[in-house]
């Protein structure tokens, strides 16, 4: 089995060459494993029939990429500039002109967006109007017998949420001046409700506003990431502005900018912020005895990559992080993770994306690209239990998993993520997962708790990621709802730690 892995490399030559951001991609000998994957019966349905996190959050990153490469031909569709006469592109949205109502946006992709809510979205005026039992649907709430009240919530699936908002509400076509947004069926309607809206009005123009940035065609300083870290400037992953400042990120000079900065690095960055030894989570935030003693066994193994940095003779094995079910995150741009690399600067990293929606960048060709010696990506489109064959054996001391806003508690997906997870429990590794908002979180919880009761223990609790996207994102089928990227976070680990020694591993 063990031919399948990635080969490790000598962290001297990491140090000597993982520089530059802007590294050329070097291809790894490795031959690609068949591409033998599976589809979910998740998100495929139709376009509109996705977790509405998938069309309103995911979608807007996958954008979000777009626009922040140079010229592909979907940025040509996606923003606004014309050519000068010296052929350089210019942004035809400056600084001062990024509020548009949607349906009046110089954009496509966000006039769509305005078809999209009055088609599929709801009047918050409508939904109240209803009967109470038939609000009590749409605010997720399901029998559950675990639970001593005996309801918890439950993600509806976004079809309930698509056919609710048909029968609950006319569509919603008023676009409230301020923030731009279809947020009611009618003027009446709207100021029925200012009150409610007002709380909510200022960051829908705020994302209004940063959505037509990003499509703006302006040149994007803030995306031009820090390199290394001099070895006696120590990082410091307290929060995002420590982190920042110390990484002497350059240009984030507004809000705005960070609010971009955080939802592309809210993936790379959790994963540090949770292995670094400097962690801003310990027994006195959120982490766990047991956490301690995963969080401890994979810091053996970086202070003995640490240790061998100048050794020239010796292999190491690579710190392996799985992200699993990744989608929109497996499609950054490689030199994100580069920014995970630099905070690890004597590792060498092998970062596996494995879920059926795992698709490399588009600018790659191969399904493993080593972004330098030192960082290796690798994109497996197969379910993780039809995969983990290819990566045993597990070892708790050098591999970690990330599951990335799993929706495990949706109902069409939870019998889909068992038997993965129930690999994973049993690999004894640490499994840390996130949810995009407190009911997604929640639910996600209660179907983790009552599908794999003891077969776990918690590693960390469940509380707030330090580096969660500071973006708030939309939910079109309810304006109502928002969500930030991996805004929370918690922990778990197969039951009984016991760290089983296969014959090729030595001894820790
Ligand atoms: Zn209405
Ligand atoms: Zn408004």
């Amino acid at each position: 089995m063990s031919q399948l892995r990635l080969p490790s490399v000598p962290s001297r030559l990491a140090a000597r060459i993982f520089g530059t951001p802007k590294h050329p991609l070097t291809h790894t000998s490795q031959r690609t494993t068949p591409s033998n994957f599976r589809k979910l019966p998740i998100i495929h349905s139709t376009d509109v029939a996705r977790c509405w996190f998938h069309s309103t959050q995911r979608a807007p990153l996958l954008d979000f990429i777009f626009s922040s490469k140079k010229k592909s031909s979907k940025e040509a569709t996606s923003t606004i500039s014309q050519p000068s006469t010296s052929g350089a592109s210019v942004p035809l949205l400056t600084a001062d002109n990024l509020f548009h109502p949607l349906s009046q946006s110089p954009i496509p992709t966000i006039r769509e967006k305005s078809v999209f809510i009055a088609e599929h979205g709801c009047c918050p005026v409508c939904v109240e109007s209803q009967p109470f039992t038939d609000r009590l649907i749409r605010h997720m709430t399901t029998s559950h017998p675990n639970d001593a009240q005996g309801t918890v919530p439950q993600q509806q699936s976004p079809e309930n949420v698509l056919t609710l908002n048909k029968l609950q509400s006319k569509p919603p076509t008023f676009e409230c001046p301020e923030c731009g947004y279809p947020t009611h069926c009618s003027q009446e309607h709207y100021e029925q409700d200012k009150a409610n809206h007002d709380k909510i009005c200022q960051w829908l123009r705020e994302t209004n506003q940063d959505e037509h940035d990003l499509r703006s065609g302006r040149a994007f300083k803030e995306f031009e990431f820090p390199s290394t870290q001099p070895e006696e400037d120590v990082v410091n992953l307290a929060n995002w502005d420590t982190l920042l400042y110390t990484r002497s990120f350059p240009s984030l000079v507004n809000p705005r900018a960070i609010r971009h900065v955080t939802k592309l690095l809210t993936y790379p960055m959790t994963m540090a912020s949770v292995i670094h030894p400097l962690s801003p989570y310990n027994l006195t935030n959120l982490l766990t005895a047991e956490g301690l003693r995963s969080l401890a066994a994979l810091r053996t193994t970086l202070g003995e990559h640490v240790q061998l940095r100048a050794r020239k003779d010796v292999i190491l094995d690579p710190l392996r992080i799985f992200v699993v079910g990744a989608r929109a995150e497996a499609m950054l741009p490689p030199h994100v993770y580069l920014q995970l690399a630099h905070l690890f600067p004597h590792s060498p990293l092998h970062i596996y994306f494995v879920g059926p929606e795992a698709t490399p960048p588009p600018s790659l060709k191969e399904r493993h690209v080593g972004v330098t010696p030192q960082l290796l990506l690798r994109w497996e489109q197969k379910v993780f239990h039809e995969f983990f064959h290819e990566a045993t054996p597990f070892d708790p001391y050098r591999d970690i998993f990330f599951l990335f806003s799993p929706g495990i508690g949706y109902p069409f997906a939870r019998s889909v993520w068992q038997p993965s997870l129930e690999t994973m429990i049993e690999t004894k590794c640490p499994i840390f997962i996130t949810s995009y908002n407190r009911p997604d979180m929640t639910s996600d919880l209660a179907a983790i708790e009552e599908d794999y009761k003891d077969t776990f223990d918690w590693i960390m609790k469940p509380g707030e990621n330090v580096f969660r996207s500071l973006k708030k994102e939309v939910n079109l089928l309810d304006l109502t709802e928002t969500s930030q990227a991996n805004q929370f976070i918690y922990g778990i680990r197969g039951k009984k730690y016991e760290v089983t020694l296969e014959q090729e591993d030595s001894e820790q």
